[in-house]
């Protein structure tokens, strides 16, 4: 390149700092090239403190950041912003549940809205805020389990079962369903949240004589 080439090119100012650039519109795209072809300019380019319009293909919607933004900071449509945008926080929340053994079983909205929490371990629903679960440090933690007094101490009886239980390969639903209740509730009994009565230690343990020695 020779100089009047050189010179040719707009640039030329940049390298001169006596003089402001001069930036037209060729200049403004060539420094909004870093956007890549998902974004559309859809108005004209006043100067560098005015507002330019992009259509962003990638989520359908218009974004209109001053043409300093885009030339001197490198901005980006929000939507690209990793805290707001739903499929980031959803994805973040998801994992993070699955490692606590938790499922989301609510729609996610974002950080700040309330999710449904079901939790595989004590098998309770709760309901958090997704900044909450995963800021503070018990977020995970089911609050129901946490508001319950001590702990009953687990029954040898139950440990018993838990045993037996698991040999045979039967679920809580399923002794659940042989005394006639809901898994939840063999859960507590399992984990000493609740103690069986009477009548229910002798039905559980009618099931595993019968099973037991059935085979
Ligand atoms: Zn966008
Ligand atoms: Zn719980």
């Amino acid at each position: 390149m020779n100089l009047n080439e050189f010179m040719a090119q707009n640039y030329y100012d940049f390298h001169n700092p006596s003089k402001p650039l001069k930036i037209n519109k060729e200049i403004f795209l060539k420094r909004a090239k870093y956007l890549g072809p998902e974004y559309i300019l859809s108005s004209e380019y006043k100067g560098s403190r005015q507002r330019v319009t992009f259509y962003h293909t990638k989520c359908g919607k218009e974004w209109a950041p001053t043409a300093e933004e885009v030339m001197y900071k490198h901005s980006h449509c929000p939507c690209t912003s990793k805290f707001r945008n739903p499929d980031y926080g959803r994805n973040r929340v998801d994992k993070f549940l699955e490692s606590h053994n938790c499922k989301r079983i609510s729609e996610y909205k974002d950080m700040k809205h309330p999710i449904k929490i079901f939790s595989e371990k004590c098998k309770h629903i709760f309901l958090r805020t997704p900044d909450i679960l995963l800021n503070q440090k018990a977020g995970a933690k089911c609050p129901i389990c946490r508001k319950k007094p001590a702990r009953f101490q687990i029954s040898n009886f139950m440990k018993e079962e838990i045993k037996w239980r698991k040999s045979k390969g039967f679920t809580q639903k399923d002794v659940g369903d042989f005394i006639h209740c809901c898994d939840h509730l063999i859960s507590d009994f399992e984990n000493g949240h609740k103690k069986p009565s009477k009548k229910q230690i002798a039905e559980i343990k009618s099931y595993m004589d019968a099973l037991t020695i059935g085979g």
